[in-house]
C-alpha cells in the first residue's frame, strides 16, 4: 500500500521560517522591462535597478547582430564547444574581449555565476587555500566551496586583515586570493594595487570578478584595473592580477561570462574547467549582441561619460538630502535601511510613487543591511534622478534610518 508520507514537510516548515524572517522572495512579473523604465501591473515606473549600465540591451546595432548572429548560427549552439558547438563567431568575441583587456587570452562561459564557480573549482582544490573577500559574490563563494580548498575569508577590503591571515598559512599547496573589483551590493572598489602586492609577496594567485566594472570603469571602459592603472596606482612592474573574470551581462547588455586570461592559463581551463567543458555554449544571438556591445564600448565613449553624469547626480541628490551613500564609487548605489520590513516598505512607497527599485535583503547582504539598490543608468533623465531622491525623501522615516548607515558593521 502507498502511504501518505511526510517528506515533502521541510518544504512548508523551510517557507514558513523564510516568511517569519520577512525574506521571502517572489517573483514579480513585468510586462516589459528596460534599462530606464519597466511595466508591472500595467504601470510603467521608472527602473533603478537594472545593471544595463549603458543601455546597450536596447540598442539597435546589439540587437541587429544578435539577428543576424541567429540567422547565420541558429538559435542554439547545439552542444558544448568540445563537441561541435565552437563556431568562429565564438573565437571573434574571445579575441576581441582579450585585446580589449590587453591580455593574451580570453575563454567565454554560460554565464558569469558559471566562470565563478569553473575558475574557483578548476585552479584550487584539496590541500590549497583561498582568501576571499567577505562581501564577494555569492558565485565566488559557491566556487569556493566546490573547489573544496580551505577558505579563509577576510574582513571586507581589510588588506591589514588579509596580510595578517597570510602570515600564519603554513604553505603547502596552491594559494589563491581572490576579490570583486567592484563590489555588488555596496559599489564600492577593491584596493587593487593592494592585493597585486600582497599576491606577489606571497606567491598567490590573484584572480578578480570584474563583472560590474566592465565597460564603465577606466578611460577605455576596461573595467576597475584600467582605473588603477589610470591613476597610477596599478603599473605593471607591480605585477598583475592572473586572471580577470567578467559578465557580458551586465554593461554589455548581453549573456554570458567569461575570462581574461594568460595563453596557457586558457589551454588548461579548456581541458580541466568542468562547468566549460560539460555545457552547451553561449547562444549564438548572446555573442552577437555581445560582439556589438564590445565595438561600441571601445568607440564611443559619450554613453560612458553620460552614465558617469547620473552617477554623480544621484550621489549629489542623495547626499543633499541627508543620505548616506557608504563607500559607493560607482553607479551603485545602497540606501541601507538595516531591518528588512523597512528596505521592504520604502521600495512598496517608491513604487506608488513610481519607481521600481526592489529591496536588498539577507543572505543575498548581511543580517542588518537590508536596503535599497539603486542603480542608474546612461538612458535615466535628470529629471527621473531628482524625482527618485525627491521621492526618498517623501517616504516616512527614510532619513533617520539611513543616517546610521555604516558599510562595515
Ligand atoms: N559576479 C558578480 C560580482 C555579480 O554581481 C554577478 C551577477 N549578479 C555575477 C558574478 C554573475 O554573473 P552572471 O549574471 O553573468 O551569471
Amino acid at each position: 500500500m502507498i502511504t501518505q508520507g511526510n517528506r515533502l514537510d521541510f518544504v512548508h516548515d523551510e517557507l514558513a521560517r523564510i516568511e517569519s524572517l520577512e525574506q521571502t522572495r517572489s517573483l514579480k512579473r513585468l510586462e516589459s522591462v528596460n534599462s530606464r523604465t519597466v511595466v508591472f501591473e500595467g504601470k510603467a515606473l521608472v527602473n533603478f535597478s537594472s545593471n544595463d549600465y549603458l543601455g546597450l540591451s536596447q540598442d539597435e546595432r546589439v540587437q541587429n547582430a544578435a539577428k543576424a548572429a541567429i540567422d547565420r548560427y541558429h538559435a542554439s549552439s547545439a552542444s558544448s564547444r568540445l563537441v561541435c558547438g565552437n563556431v568562429r563567431l565564438l573565437e571573434q568575441l574571445e579575441e576581441e574581449l582579450a585585446e580589449f583587456k590587453g591580455r593574451e587570452s580570453a575563454l567565454v562561459f554560460s554565464s558569469g555565476y558559471m566562470a565563478n564557480v569553473g575558475l574557483l573549482s578548476t585552479l584550487v582544490g584539496e590541500g590549497d587555500l583561498i582568501y576571499s573577500d567577505e562581501l564577494n559574490h555569492a558565485s565566488i563563494i559557491d566556487g569556493c566551496r566546490l573547489s573544496k580548498a580551505r577558505t579563509r575569508v577576510f574582513r571586507h577590503n581589510d588588506l591589514n586583515h588579509l596580510a595578517s591571515l597570510l602570515q600564519q598559512t603554513p604553505v603547502t599547496g596552491r594559494i589563491l586570493i581572490v576579490s570583486d573589483s567592484v563590489f555588488s551590493m555596496d559599489g564600492d572598489l577593491a584596493d587593487i594595487a593592494g592585493l597585486v602586492e600582497l599576491s606577489r609577496k606571497y606567491d598567490a594567485l590573484l584572480m578578480l570578478d570584474e563583472a560590474h566594472a566592465t565597460g564603465i570603469l577606466g578611460r577605455a571602459g576596461r573595467g576597475a584595473i584600467e582605473h588603477f592603472e589610470d591613476l597610477g596606482k596599478l603599473t605593471k612592474n607591480l605585477g598583475c592580477v592572473d586572471l580577470e573574470m567578467g559578465t557580458l551581462s551586465k554593461a554589455l547588455g548581453s549573456f554570458g561570462g567569461f575570462v581574461a586570461c594568460g595563453r596557457s592559463m586558457r589551454d588548461f581551463l579548456i581541458n580541466k574547467c568542468r562547468p566549460f567543458i560539460f555545457s552547451t555554449a553561449l547562444p549564438p544571438a548572446s555573442v552577437g549582441a555581445a560582439r556589438a556591445s564590445l565595438a561600441i564600448v571601445r568607440q564611443e565613449s559619450a554613453v560612458r561619460e553620460r552614465l558617469w553624469e547620473n552617477t554623480r547626480l544621484l550621489k549629489e541628490q542623495l547626499q543633499e538630502c541627508g543620505f548616506e551613500t557608504g563607500g559607493s564609487q560607482t553607479p551603485i548605489v545602497p540606501v541601507c535601511f538595516g531591518s528588512e520590513a523597512r528596505a521592504l516598505d520604502v521600495s512598496a512607497k517608491l513604487m506608488k510613487r513610481g519607481f521600481f527599485v526592489p529591496a536588498i535583503r539577507p543572505p543575498t547582504v548581511p543580517k542588518g543591511t537590508s536596503r535599497l539598490r539603486l542603480t542608474v543608468s546612461a538612458a535615466h533623465s535628470e529629471g527621473e534622478i531628482r524625482a527618485l531622491v525627491q521621492a526618498l525623501v517623501e517616504v516616512d522615516s527614510v532619513k533617520k534610518t539611513a543616517q546610521s548607515w555604516d558599510l562595515k558593521n
